[in-house]
């Protein structure tokens, strides 16, 4: 009841907007990150480590665009930058741009498996095309990915998501056709995926095998820092390619991303998120010339083997936000330092949970900090007894997750749906101290 207080007393404005947001806009929210209970905040100002709604109230922004703004919101040099070149090119010619050039030669000199780079219009358009370069390159159609993992919303990655711990996704309008070719392993279990390979193998063999590099779902279920290296092997071992989905890791997690991170080189790295700083249009795939040279094509398509496309893909505002984004990372050392800023805020999390005996427990990877409220996350691949209570405490654990973020919210914090903090440059302890007693309370 605090809650619905908070909201009914200090968030008129934002309500008025909610309202008429449900006539128009199906469920009254766009954005899957936007929570809506009670309903949603409009917001007005962004800046550095803290947001504000149209009513005034300023929140502590743990969200950063689901992990995007690594350098903080609304970072002043890089929207100049951007600013410039609106002013004198505009958002879009359709033909090349100088910061194309740039941006790609950035990504290949700090990503150590990426010799070439294609830019796309986000992370589930990169996530497609790496599994069409995997299949043409190889020959094959089997495509694994590890259960509970997010790679965009595609017909093909979205179908079929039902691994414990994670819910069911809603697949309505989907034929199970679409995912006809991709399997979904129990995640961590490199044993199966082996027998599932083996198994492949009779039937046409394994394209790749798609894996977010800190665990499914940006690590809420972390892997062991061997899993990568062991999962190469198995991949070399086959002839798989192997398919990292940096959407959330890359850049964020350093310069190298996870790959770096782990000293473990996919084929193909898959970016989106912090790609661009967080400016629209993010995404793009990477990797060995001899894969990526499959895009490569004359007009009439004639040696065109993998079709991508985007009418606003690639276009100068993306580029040349994304270059000057990956520069003051790279100038201000924005992975460490949001790393740091989350190594603060876990460790005092965990403090108040433990001194107040709460039932909840924190966890971080640098700058992606979890916290489980509700629910058990990591499990038993082998149990099934233990499969079927944990899909039961996912369906749970929505609301209780919505209420939590609702809650938060009412203290002047925004997190991802109540369970996961990104935080970044703009973190300085000051601003993490401030988030713990509002946490506190
Ligand atoms: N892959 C991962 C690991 C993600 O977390 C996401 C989005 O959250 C995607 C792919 C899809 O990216 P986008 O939302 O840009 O389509």
């Amino acid at each position: 009841s605090q809650v619905l207080s908070y909201f009914d007393t200090h968030c008129r404005q934002s309500k008025l907007v909610a309202t008429a947001a449900e006539h128009v806009i199906p469920g009254g929210v766009q954005h899957n990150l936007a929570f809506n209970y009670p309903h949603p905040l409009a917001i007005r100002a962004a800046d550095g480590a803290y947001l504000s709604d149209l009513d005034g109230n300023r929140y502590i922004d743990f969200l950063q665009a689901g992990g995007a703004t690594l350098l903080g919101a609304n970072y002043r040099p890089v929207r100049e930058r951007v600013q410039a070149v609106l002013a004198e090119c505009g958002p879009v010619t359709g033909l090349l741009h100088e910061y194309e050039v740039k941006l790609a030669e950035l990504v290949c000199r700090h990503v150590p498996s990426v010799e070439m780079f294609r830019m796309l219009g986000s992370g589930t358009e990169a996530v497609m095309a790496a599994i069409r370069l995997a299949r043409a390159h190889t020959g094959r159609k089997w495509i694994v990915k590890m259960g509970g993992g997010y790679h965009g919303w595609s017909d093909q990655m979205v179908y079929g998501i039902r691994v414990p711990g994670t819910g069911r996704m809603d697949a309505a309008g989907i034929p199970r056709s679409a995912a006809a070719r991709i399997q979904e392993g129990f995640p961590h279990d490199l044993h199966a995926l082996r027998r599932r390979l083996q198994l492949n193998r009779l039937r046409g063999g394994t394209a790749a095998v798609i894996v977010e590099p800190f665990g499914p779902e940006s690590g809420t279920r972390p892997v062991t820092a061997e899993f990568n290296g062991e999962l190469r092997t198995l991949c070399d071992e086959f002839e798989v390619l192997l398919i990292f989905d940096e959407v959330v890791t890359g850049f964020r997690t350093g310069l190298s991303g996870a790959q770096g991170y782990f000293d473990v080189r996919p084929d193909l790295t898959v970016f989106g998120k912090c790609l661009t700083g967080g400016y629209p249009m993010s995404g793009g795939v990477g990797g060995q010339r001899d894969i990526m040279m499959n895009l490569a094509g004359g007009l009439g398509g004639s040696q065109k083997k993998v079709l991508v496309g985007g009418t606003l893909s690639a276009n100068p505002l993306s580029c040349v936000a994304g270059y000057y984004s990956i520069l003051e990372m790279e100038k201000t050392q924005a992975a460490q330092h949001a790393g740091r800023a989350g190594d603060r805020l876990c460790a005092g999390l965990t403090e108040i949970i433990d001194r107040l005996g709460l039932p909840y427990v924190a966890y971080n990877q640098g700058s992606i900090v979890h916290l489980q409220t509700s629910g058990v996350m990591l499990m038993d691949a082998r149990n099934p007894f233990k499969l079927i209570k944990l899909v039961r405490e996912a369906e749970s654990r929505k609301r209780s997750m919505e209420e939590f973020g609702a809650a938060y919210c009412a203290h002047g914090l925004i997190t991802l749906a109540g369970s996961r903090l990104y935080t970044s440059l703009a973190d300085t302890d000051e601003v993490i101290d401030e988030a713990l007693n509002r946490f506190e309370d």
